[in-house]
């Protein structure tokens, strides 16, 4: 096993990359940085990393509380208590494996504001299209308050808060997650990218070129495989959101060297 794993790494140096790279793929986070230690995914410790390694954006998750506080976390349940259906005070105390409190979006974004990567905003999908509209509205009201328009960029699988963040930021980069829909759709709906799984760009190639075409950005996630982070920047894809951001670094910039 180790060494079809040190075959196919050596195999993925050494296919060269080709013009189609250069457009500079760039790296962002999954969840920040956090494969290192005193890390956690979501963690403030590891957006600073992520800032610290120098890639483009550092990718979170946020959801709004029952009352309406928006915290990052991932998953739906921390331990066994749902984050959308509790209040703020039922979770405050909880905490990430590196010891840190779940974060409030408010103070990751005050963190994010003195770094100089990009926050890659992911709004969580919620219960009901009001709530889904909800969520975007205190986001949106809270990265503008923080004047923080230009160093966010949303993602969402859901297509209520997707529209309802083109609506309230305009000028914003809304990329949408779910795959289910072509470049022409999105552009129709006013999303400016598609950040898409890989099986779906491997399943739909053409989507390289339309999206280029309507000028929508190209996002793939998430890729943790050096051979395929290359194969995409081939293929010309504007970011790769990863969990080896060091790793994606380096592969991408020996493509842009060649
Ligand atoms: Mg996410």
């Amino acid at each position: 096993m180790k060494q079809l794993v040190f075959w196919v790494v050596l195999l993925a140096w050494l296919i060269p990359c080709q013009s189609r790279a250069q457009n500079k793929t760039q790296v962002i986070a999954h969840r920040g940085y956090w494969q290192t230690e005193g890390s956690a995914h979501n963690s403030i410790k590891a957006l600073q990393l992520a800032n610290d390694i120098n890639v483009y954006g550092s990718e979170f998750d946020v959801h709004l509380t029952a009352d309406n506080i928006p915290v990052i976390f991932h998953d739906d349940k921390i331990l066994d208590i749902p984050v959308q259906a509790s209040n703020y005070s039922d979770i405050m105390d909880l905490k990430l494996t590196n010891g840190e409190k779940i974060p409030t979006l408010e103070k990751y974004l005050n963190k994010g504001k003195i770094y100089n990567c990009q926050l890659i905003f992911e709004l969580k999908p919620h219960a009901t299209p009001e709530r889904n509209r909800k969520a975007a509205q205190v986001c949106v009201k809270m990265v503008t308050d923080l004047g923080l328009q230009d160093k966010t960029e949303y993602i969402t699988f859901d297509l209520d808060a997707g529209k309802e963040l083109i609506r309230l930021a305009p000028g914003a980069q809304v990329s949408y997650l779910n795959g289910d829909l072509s470049p022409a759709q999105l552009k129709e709906m006013g999303f400016t990218g598609l950040d898409y799984n890989h099986s779906v760009m491997k399943e739909h190639p053409e989507w390289f070129d339309e999206a280029k075409k309507m000028g929508l950005s190209i996002n793939v996630w998430t890729v943790n495989d050096p051979a395929l982070i290359k194969e995409l920047a081939r293929k010309g894809a504007d970011f790769i959101t990863t969990d080896i951001p060091v790793e994606a670094q380096g592969i991408l910039s020996q493509c842009t060297e060649q």
